[in-house]
């Protein structure tokens, strides 16, 4: 009774994986703690219930023939809609004109990635929580719903059971294990903004939308159901604005006219959904090494990131496509090879992604309501135009391309270097579009030279 392949969690990245492991030929169990989300009206509480969807994720599923259902599930963002405190609002596009995100149902998209999965053949296992994984036999202790026990053995174990994993937890217990992990200041909030009453969109759903208000901002991303999914951020103590200090519906109004008036308009019933719904935390986890024996971590289990870049998701499907093509070059016998591969490959990228991920944080609170922003974006975009090998800019390079993560974030911080002195000019504002952009292009390989 021994498995080839046991994968803890059916999210996003476990479903995903089972796929591409079934593809393989091989014989995968998934095992998950919670019921099947496809059975009656389930709810994912306290997280995000739409994600941005973008280039590596689209990559990913592509390779496996579902880039075409999962279309129709999304709606593409082609850019940030900035909403000031005056209700005036700023496009600032993504990327080149057609470049999108696209926004969709966390539940919906695990729903379809679980009936693909089962379709191939993939056996999942519901209402089964790992409790324990021992790592010298390779075998799961798992515990049902019902309080009932058992143990299973498997050739090889994944842990993609997200970022409490409890591979990691037994992997914690090893000699030379390293782990870190930070929770940061702020928390979240899910709340909605409905369709309008002849049932459209409140606001374009094109676009993501911020409300960046310094040490704290408000986001929405549209839904199918011309709803939108808004996600509060606010810093759980300390602030004048922060969780603590909202006690009761007249603070909640009170913040909301304040500084989202535009929004509140929409939201019909924002303090009961602030008051029902939880107050998230979020957490940064680095660990490494990420495999024993035939024991892997993958996706959050092994970097889970803050959300400010929208690449959480995205990274554990890449992370899926880079083991599958070192699986396809080494052979699906040769497990122990593959994962310290895969673990030295991935590791300097997503270590590079979840910094990027903090650093963008401070880019959607703040700066993206400083003029200067904007300025700094069209500068950016019109270098990319003229010398669109030259010149990518960051966004574009973790967005909308493939190259590793670590090296968009070392290129990042020389183009940054520069942006930085080209915007101490005073007069920058006026004078952007008469900069000699060839010279920059100049300065930049001078740079990457050095
Ligand atoms: C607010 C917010 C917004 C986000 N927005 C984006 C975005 O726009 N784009 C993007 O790319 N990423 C985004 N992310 C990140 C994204 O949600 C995660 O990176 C992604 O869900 C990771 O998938 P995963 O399958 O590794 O882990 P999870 O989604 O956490 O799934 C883990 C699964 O394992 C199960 N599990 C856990 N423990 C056990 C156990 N002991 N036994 C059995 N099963 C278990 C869980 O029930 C779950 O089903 C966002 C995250 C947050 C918090």
């Amino acid at each position: 009774n021994k498995n080839e392949i046991s994968i803890l969690g059916a999210g996003l990245i476990g479903s995903l994986l089972s796929i591409y492991l079934k593809k393989r030929g091989l014989d995968v169990h998934v095992y998950e703690k919670r019921p099947d989300n496809r059975k009656g009206d389930y709810k994912e509480e306290g997280r995000s219930i739409n994600m941005a969807l973008s280039d590596r994720g689209w990559n990913a599923l592509d390779k496996v023939g579902l880039k075409e259902k999962v279309l129709t599930l999304t709606i593409p963002m082609y850019g940030r809609q900035i909403h000031n405190e005056h209700g005036d609002t700023t496009f600032i596009p993504y990327g080149k004109e057609g470049q999108a995100i696209y926004s969709i149902s966390r539940g919906r998209f695990n729903q379809l990635l679980m009936n693909e999965a089962e379709d191939a053949g993939v056996k999942v296992h519901f209402d089964k929580k790992i409790d324990n994984v021992d790592l010298r036999t390779n075998e799961l202790h798992i515990e049902s719903r019902d309080g009932s026990k058992e143990h299973i053995s498997s050739e090889v174990i994944l842990g993609a059971d997200g970022a409490y994993s409890s591979l990691r937890t037994a992997m914690l217990k090893q000699v030379r294990f390293n782990y870190k992990q930070e929770y940061i200041s702020h928390g979240y909030k899910e709340l909605s903004i409905p369709p309008t009453k002849d049932g459209q969109f409140a606001m374009d759903p094109n676009a993501l939308h911020i409300w960046p208000r310094g040490s704290f901002m408000l986001i929405a991303l549209p839904n199918p159901d011309k709803s939108f999914t808004c996600t509060l951020f606010l810093p759980f103590e300390g602030e004048r604005v922060s969780f603590e200090n909202i006690r009761d519906e007249e603070d909640v109004k009170g913040v909301f006219q304040t500084f989202f008036d535009d929004a509140f308009q929409m939201m019909p019933n924002l303090t009961g959904e602030y008051f029902n719904n939880p107050t998230a935390s979020l957490i940064n986890i680095e660990c490494y090494p990420w495999m024993l024996n035939k024991a892997m971590l993958i996706g959050d289990a092994s970097h889970a990131m803050v959300p400010f870049y929208g690449q959480g998701m995205n990274s554990g499907f890449e992370d899926c496509v880079i083991l599958d093509n070192l699986i396809e070059k080494l052979g699906s016998n040769a497990w122990e090879l593959v994962f310290a591969k895969f673990q030295k490959i991935r590791k300097p990228d997503t270590d590079a992604i979840c910094k990027l991920a903090m650093e963008n944080f401070e880019e959607m609170k703040a700066d993206v309501a400083d003029p200067k922003f904007l300025i700094r974006k069209k500068i950016e975009t019109r270098l990319h135009e003229l010398y669109p090998n030259d010149w990518i800019p960051l966004y574009t390079m973790v967005t909308f391309s493939s190259i590793p993560y670590s090296e968009a974030y070392a290129i990042g911080k020389l183009q940054q270097s520069i942006m930085d002195r080209i915007m101490k000019d005073p007069l920058i504002t006026q004078n952007w579009d008469k900069l000699d952009y060839g010279d920059i292009i100049d300065w930049l390989d001078k740079t990457k030279a050095v």
